[in-house]
């Protein structure tokens, strides 16, 4: 039999069968009244489970038409934005703000590390920013933002500034409540840590981002306009475009899978497997691209030891059963991505790193010989 693909890149991540299962009931209509309690049950427990007095909408699309909406929400032609990148996500917010005229500053760090709080603080002192924006985790460095501690640091000092933070690859794995981290805009897409299948945007907006919206009176987009959609996340029989169903069946699931577990447990696992994923890729002989400091729980950034190329590396892995992701920019053939985060049980895991090694076994590049190696 060919071996079954783990799919190990930073999304579409794995997709738990109870989760298909509840994709694969028969479309209904979306007036249909169990469909409408269904769309009800999913907002309200993403307004409990990420604790905000705000409200959530869940629209078609993926999670860059959820940076987009981030942003136009709250958000004029002219008005200064700061964004925080750690990578190529929070670059690509440069370039939305750019094609929206918006008077974008930006703050890069070297790829694998983080721009230091200091440096934020001093750059937001300089202007009178209406919103600063961050990446939690960045996909293509493995950062991960001090998410919390820039919540704090606006909070404290810097109030009339909005805080739009990136979540795509890092809500459902990386500990984020809303109101309590002084958030004002979240958002993910469905296929990251959530595990549901490609489809969803899925974004937050507390009281103050809520309140900057009506301010605005007409803004110039409109399907992401949260006057359309606001009227239909509070009762969804209404119309404004066909929700995706099947796709909100399966996030109903996977929020019910999250309860299971526990949110809280939940971010304790993505911390606890990570750090073992981790430990043991630089026992093989890999390097993690992100510093200690500012290591993600979701996604790893693996960077090959000298000589290995990318591509004969990847494809020997699929061999094995596995599917990891290239690097993107500076790092493309120098590293790969290796997404761990949303529904994946130790024994995924295990079976990862095993076929990690066993390529680097079959490429000569292991020192020692395999721990499970058999010989078939
Ligand atoms: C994947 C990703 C996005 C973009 O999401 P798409 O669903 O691919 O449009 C944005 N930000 C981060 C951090 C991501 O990981």
């Amino acid at each position: 039999m060919e071996n079954k693909k783990l799919v190990m890149i930073p999304g579409p991540t794995p997709v738990h069968q109870s989760i298909l299962k509840a994709m694969s009931e028969e479309t209904a209509s979306f007036k249909d009244p169990g469909f409408v309690a269904d769309f009800l049950s999913v907002n309200r427990d993403l307004k409990e489970m990420w604790k905000t007095e705000g409200e959530v909408f869940v629209i078609a699309g993926s999670g860059t038409l959820a940076m987009e909406m981030s942003l136009v929400n709250i958000l004029s032609a002219g008005d200064p934005v700061l964004v925080v990148s750690h990578g190529f996500f929070g670059d690509r917010f440069v370039e939305i703000c750019n094609y929206k005229n918006y008077d974008v500053d930006v703050l890069s760090s070297s790829w694998g590390q983080i721009v230091p709080l200091e440096k934020i603080e001093d750059q937001l002192k300089k202007k009178d920013y209406r919103a600063l924006v961050v990446t939690h985790v960045d996909t293509s460095t493995g950062v991960k933002a001090p998410a919390w501690e820039i919540g704090k640091l606006l909070k404290d000092k810097f109030p009339d500034v909005l805080y739009i933070l990136d979540g795509v690859c890092s809500t459902g794995g990386e500990k984020e409540y809303i109101d309590e981290m002084g958030v004002d805009i979240l958002f993910t897409g469905s296929q990251k840590a959530l595990g549901v299948p490609p489809g969803l945007a899925i974004l937050w907006a507390g009281p103050k981002a809520l309140e900057k919206r009506k301010k605005l009176g007409k803004i110039s987009d409109y399907y992401i306009d949260f006057d359309k959609w606001l009227p239909i996340m509070l009762d969804p029989s209404k119309y404004f475009g066909t929700p995706p169903v099947n796709l909100i069946w399966a996030l109903k699931e996977a929020l019910r899978l999250i309860k299971e577990e526990g949110l809280e447990n939940r971010f304790a696992r993505h911390q606890l497997d990570s750090q073992a994923i981790q430990s043991t890729l630089e026992d093989m002989g890999f390097s993690i691209l992100a510093e200690k400091n500012c290591r993600a729980s979701t996604i790893s950034n693996v960077l090959y030891p000298e000589g290995i190329d990318c591509e004969e590396f990847r494809k020997a892995l699929v061999k094995e059963g596995v599917v990891v992701a290239a690097g993107l920019g500076e790092y493309a053939g120098r590293l790969f991505r290796l997404g761990h985060m949303g529904n994946i049980d130790r024994h995924t895991i295990s079976s990862v790193l095993a076929a990690l090694e066993r390529t680097l076994h079959r490429l000569g590049r292991l020192e020692k010989s395999p721990r499970f190696n058999p010989r078939w």
